[in-house]
């Protein structure tokens, strides 16, 4: 793994900040992304927890006061742009929607790379919050806390996805190549093994 990697977390609206302070307790060197050029240094980035539909709306609006600079592309575009290109993007609950293909009944703005189908606040509102002990092999024996706030449940998952944990009918964790996508709030826990995952993806 590179010694000190550059992570960028999106910083539009949501709990960026507990994603960085997982990070630099990690070693990362760590940057708000609010513009297509805090991009440019970046070696992954973290689309954190919030609410997707501000997102959306955040992102809309800025794309209209920049569209006269013909050099800031919208950050949606700016973002998909890297990804294809192999950026390692790990969206947390709201992140997750971003970055899905497909929200069930939603035509709302995404960023909409990975080949998910996802369910929005699947577990039920706000006070129906819940740790929910997760089994996720690819991290150990020990139980993972899966923090669960208003969270999607992905449904379905195309062939190159890879499941990384179950749960009832449907799924919270997975990964399509560089991209990763948990339902669940790692940055909101004790346990680092997550993010360790994460910064594991980024020189793999
Ligand atoms: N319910 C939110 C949404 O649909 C996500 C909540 C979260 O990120 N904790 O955007």
């Amino acid at each position: 793994m590179k010694k000190n990697p550059h992570i960028g977390v999106l910083a539009l609206q949501g709990d960026f900040a507990e994603h960085i302070q997982k990070l630099e307790e990690l070693g990362a060197k760590t940057y708000e992304v609010r513009r297509s050029s805090d991009l440019e240094e970046l070696d992954g980035l973290i689309i954190p927890g919030g609410e997707s539909t501000t997102n959306a709306k955040l992102e809309a609006a800025a794309s209209k006061f920049h569209s006269a600079k013909p050099d800031r592309l919208p950050i949606f575009d700016a973002i998909k742009a890297r990804a294809v290109k192999g950026l390692p993007i790990w969206g947390t609950c709201m992140g997750s929607i971003v970055l899905a293909k497909d929200i069930e009944g939603s035509k709302q703005g995404r960023i909409g790379l990975m080949d998910i189908s996802l369910r929005r606040n699947a577990f039920g509102p706000q006070r129906e919050s819940a740790e929910i002990s997760l089994d996720i092999p690819e991290l150990g024996n020990k139980p993972f806390p899966g923090i669960f706030i208003r969270a999607p449940l992905f449904l379905k998952a195309g062939n190159k996805v890879k499941i990384l944990s179950k749960l009832g009918e449907g799924f919270v964790m997975a990964r399509e190549e560089s991209l990763l996508a948990t339902a669940f709030h790692p940055e909101i826990t004790d346990d680092d093994r997550v993010h360790r995952y994460f910064l594991g993806m980024i020189n793999a």
